[in-house]
């Protein structure tokens, strides 16, 4: 079996750069991009308006499959798969397929992103890019002049509530408790902020229309009561969830989840191991910055092959 010099595992912004990085740098990356679909999140967003070089916007698939072109046309080998287990501890790394394939690298770049929280309700998927959406910056455009709704207490759900003021005419914001989980600052911007309506006490029973949202069905979770407010959005901004099982109890965590990197790079605490994207960004978790930190990633994997780092 031939030792790869990199193997990317996950598929996004950050996945494909560090390919494209790589494979122009003649490392031949191998890129796991995951058995159900590549792209990772972007894949479910309609249009992506705000990633630079593209002043139209683009669906997020087409920008998912223009990076994915890019990083095939310099040589990156792309492998629909997941990754099912990781041995990352010595110098050479071994990666395991679904089928139970052994490959083997010196370096591993990890990119396996981070899942938005979602309410776990029967209703919800079908309202995916019909009016559900987890990403006020990528899809408030297309409420101006409506009233929306946004679910959650925490600085998240705040920040795209008062975000999304800027399009809609209401904004609800639904929480399930009465105070808030989010900062003493963001609270009293919230409060401030005519145009949003607080829902506290509450819980989303059901999301309501054909095809697209109408409605939320709430239930007040003291007096159990249930009624309509009319929404032609849902932003959800419940928390997220980073995509680290697979490297749980080798990889450095931090709280949350996220993998622990070395302030000043994408470096983990094991050598030849390198994590970038939403798996490790907590705080912008923009496209850019994943992209970014794929670029990141696949520059320090060059310099640890070459022996600078
Ligand atoms: P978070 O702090 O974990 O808050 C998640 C919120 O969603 C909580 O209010 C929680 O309710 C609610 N929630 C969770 N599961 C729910 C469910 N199933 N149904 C209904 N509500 C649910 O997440 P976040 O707001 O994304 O923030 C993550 C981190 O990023 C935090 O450290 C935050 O400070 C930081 N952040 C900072 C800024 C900023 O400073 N500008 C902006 C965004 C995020 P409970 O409160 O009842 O648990």
């Amino acid at each position: 079996m031939s030792i790869r010099d990199v193997i990317i595992v996950g598929s996004g912004p950050a996945g494909y750069t560090a390919a494209i990085y790589t494979a122009r740098a003649g490392l031949k990356p191998l890129v796991f991009e995951s058995s159900i679909a590549s792209g990772g999140a972007l894949m479910n967003t309609t249009d992506i308006e705000n990633f630079p070089g593209f002043p139209e916007g683009l669906p997020g698939p087409e920008l998912m499959g223009r990076m994915r072109e890019q990083a095939a046309r310099f040589g990156a080998e792309l492998i629909a798969d997941d990754v099912t287990a990781l041995e990352l501890g010595g110098n050479i790394k071994i990666v395991r397929d679904s089928e139970g394939n052994e490959y083997q690298a010196r370096t591993v770049i990890l990119a396996t992103g981070s899942g938005y929280r979602n309410l776990g309700l029967a209703s919800e998927q079908s309202f995916v890019g019909k009016g559900l959406s987890w990403c006020a910056t990528c899809d408030g455009f297309f409420y101006r002049g409506k009233s929306i709704a946004v679910v959650g207490g925490g600085d998240s759900a705040i920040e795209e509530a008062t975000f999304l003021t800027r399009f809609a005419d209401k904004v609800t914001l639904i929480h399930r408790r009465d105070t808030f989980r989010a900062s003493k600052i963001m609270v009293e911007r919230l409060e401030k902020d005519e145009k949003i309506e607080l829902a506290l006490n509450c819980e989303i029973v059901s999301l309501n229309g054909s095809p697209k949202l109408e409605s939320l069905t709430l239930r007040d979770v003291n007096t159990g009561e249930t009624r309509r407010l009319p929404v032609a959005g849902l932003f959800e901004a419940i928390g997220h969830t980073p995509r680290s099982e697979l490297v749980e109890g080798q990889v450095d965590l931090i709280e949350g989840g996220y993998v622990k990197t070395a302030p000043d790079g994408t470096a983990t605490n094991i050598p030849g191991v390198f994590a970038c994207g939403d798996l490790v960004d907590h705080v912008y978790r923009q496209a850019i910055n994943a992209a970014a930190s794929g670029c990141r990633a696949a520059l320090d994997a060059e310099r640890y092959l070459l022996g600078v780092i």
